[in-house]
């Protein structure tokens, strides 16, 4: 491919609303660009990235025996309504009529509609195992789209449903796509751990998150140091409770008077144990924060929030902001990252607790006699956690436990019979008896894991990418390329002849200075580059180079192609 016959668009400044590394080199090369909050345009380079990702999905889905189909995006309100999704799911959900005034929604997830294809399609158990997958756009209205392909709304995702005769054997099915999980992301070169997980608004028995270590994560993890123990907190400390006495003494721990459980400030606030209590980080703009417990609807209180205090605006802390005043990390207190079990309150400028109350929809509870330095330590974050780094393993005895920040990148569950109960999704067994289908389903974000790769693999000057996820495997730098026609005919030749071996290459024919050349080839990151240059081609010389590691050499032409091919095979 031709440079000038290609389309890259670099930036020089990165966008002032990227935060994390990957959303910043993904704008800067010209891999996405923004259309609206949460949604983006694959642009040429970003798209040859998803799609090698995809290959590398399909690959191992079709070698674990899945399926692939394609279901629409647009989904009848009906089959919601039958799951009892519909009246659950809440605001991301985004929901629509049409001229008819017949309700639909925009995918999220596609556990309705391929269950309502099995309960049609899958009528013997001679049908089962069976597992469906599809490379698909998902939406999902997030409350606080970011972190560019990270956390859109719209995005792609690889999803993959199980169908099964039974729990065991469903079992199964969810092992070979756990094992297929762990194929797919060792394929890319990342660093990741499968954790358990707990099962969220998708339901199910059992489930697994894989985690792309990394610290913009948004995700807390926990692992032991002993045995093969690793957990999403969330869970951990769903595990502790459940355990008793160990949650009772873990949170006995860490109860110094700076720190308060969600709870406890909940009871204090006389906010109903019944209530959803969220916390929310807000900022008058002028450095002066406030974290605040609300519930109900987020904009309300937020609203609600501001007239109390007298400010003009508030807007919700950056992380570089959050980080700053609280010495935490980003996301693990952004509004996203705000957990119901984590907790509590800091700010530095309000007098009393009274300030950070925030009413019911209706009922404006205002607690009045608390004062923050004395209930309640100011300018200090309570981070409470039920567990945390260096407590003992919950599963092995002499382990402890050591905490991660982690990338969602896939999930899978087990179901059982939530989905096939609801919609009645049964078969016949040997006996022609009628039997409820279990089922399984797997998720990978396709762009997250895109977007995760570049927050593993960068560095000062751009992207690393590895070979699997690189948009072209190679580029071929032609120094004075308009003008010095020996170097121009060098350099086609050698991009045929490593195009005919099946590699790709990006041969850069512009017009342009090295150093600018050299600059974009760095930023969008290509593992591989041949230099073509008038001095060293007179010699029977080029350069051959890797984007890390490794210095620059002098090889005839011929060498460097095969050192190439071989990098590439
Ligand atoms: P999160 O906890 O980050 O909101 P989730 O648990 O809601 O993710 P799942 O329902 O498990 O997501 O969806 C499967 C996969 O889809 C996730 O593991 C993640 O890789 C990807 N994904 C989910 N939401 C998004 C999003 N808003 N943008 C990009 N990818 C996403
Ligand atoms: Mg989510
Ligand atoms: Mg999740
Ligand atoms: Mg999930």
């Amino acid at each position: 491919m031709r440079y000038t016959q290609f389309f890259i668009s670099t930036l020089k400044e990165t966008p002032s609303d990227a935060e994390v590394i990957s959303h910043q080199l993904m704008m800067r090369s010209g891999m996405i660009r923004k259309i609206a909050a949460g949604i983006y345009t694959y642009m040429p380079l970003g798209l040859r990235s998803i799609r090698k990702f995809e290959q590398i999905v399909r690959e191992e889905m079709n070698r674990a025996g899945a399926i692939e189909l394609l279901m629409p995006g647009v989904q009848p309100a009906e089959l919601w309504i039958e799951s009892k999704r519909w009246a659950q799911y809440g605001k991301e959900l985004l929901r629509f009529k049409d001229r008819k005034d017949n309700e639909f929604c925009m995918g999220p997830t596609h556990e309705e509609i391929i269950t309502d294809i099995a309960r049609r399609e899958v009528k013997s158990y001679r049908q089962m195992p069976i597992n469906f997958y599809q490379i698909q756009t998902k939406f999902r209205d997030e409350i606080r789209p970011r972190f560019g392909l990270m956390r859109g709304r719209e995005f792609i995702m690889k999803d993959a449903y199980s169908f099964d005769v039974d729990s065991s054997a469903a079992d199964l099915s969810y092992d070979k796509m756990y094992q297929a999980y762990n194929r797919i992301f060792e394929r890319c070169g990342l660093n990741f751990r499968a954790v358990e997980a707990d099962t969220g608004s998708i339901g199910g028995s059992a489930s697994h998150e894989f985690m792309v270590l990394a610290s913009s994560g948004e995700d807390a993890i926990v692992s032991c140091n002993a045995c093969r123990y690793a957990a999403n907190v969330e869970k951990a400390e769903g595990i502790k409770q459940q355990q008793g006495g160990a949650g009772q003494q873990a949170l006995t721990k860490v109860h110094t008077p700076d720190k308060k459980t969600i709870a406890e400030v909940a009871e204090f606030l006389n906010i109903p144990q019944s209530a959803t209590v969220k916390a929310l980080v807000l900022s008058n703009g002028e450095g002066k924060f406030v974290m605040a417990l609300v519930r109900g609807d987020h904009e309300l209180n937020e609203l609600k929030l501001k007239n109390r205090l007298g400010w003009d605006e508030i807007q919700m802390a950056t992380d570089d902001e959050i980080l700053r005043f609280t010495g935490s990390p980003p996301g693990f207190l952004g509004p996203q990252g705000l957990k119901e079990e984590l907790l509590v309150v800091a700010d530095y400028t309000i007098e009393t607790m009274a300030d950070f109350v925030i009413g019911a929809n209706q009922t404006d509870q205002h607690y009045t006699g608390a004062n923050a330095g004395r209930d309640f330590q100011i300018n200090q974050i309570a981070d409470i956690r039920l567990i945390g780094a260096g407590d003992p393993c919950p599963r092995c005895s002499g382990g402890t436990l050591e905490v991660w920040r982690g990338i969602e990148v896939g999930h899978v569950f087990k179901l059982g019979t939530k989905y096939s109960n609801s919609m009645n999704a049964t078969y016949l067994d040997k006996d022609g008896k009628e039997q409820i289908i279990f089922m399984g389903c797997y998720g990978i974000g396709i762009g997250r894991t895109v977007a995760a790769s570049i927050e593993q693999n960068h560095d000062d000057n751009g992207v690393i990418w590895p070979l699997p996820l690189a948009p072209f495997h190679c580029s071929v730098v032609a120094i004075n390329a308009q003008k010095d026609e020996a170097v121009m005919s060098a350099a086609q030749d050698i991009h045929d002849r490593l195009e005919a071996a099946g590699v790709e290459v990006l041969l850069d024919d512009r017009d342009e200075r090295p150093g600018v050349k050299f600059k974009d080839h760095d930023l969008i990151g290509i593992p591989l580059r041949i230099v073509v240059g008038g001095k060293n081609l007179a010699e029977g010389k080029v350069e051959f180079k890797q984007r890390v590691g490794g210095e620059m050499q002098l090889l005839v032409p011929e060498q460097a192609i095969e050192t190439v091919i071989a990098q590439v095979k």
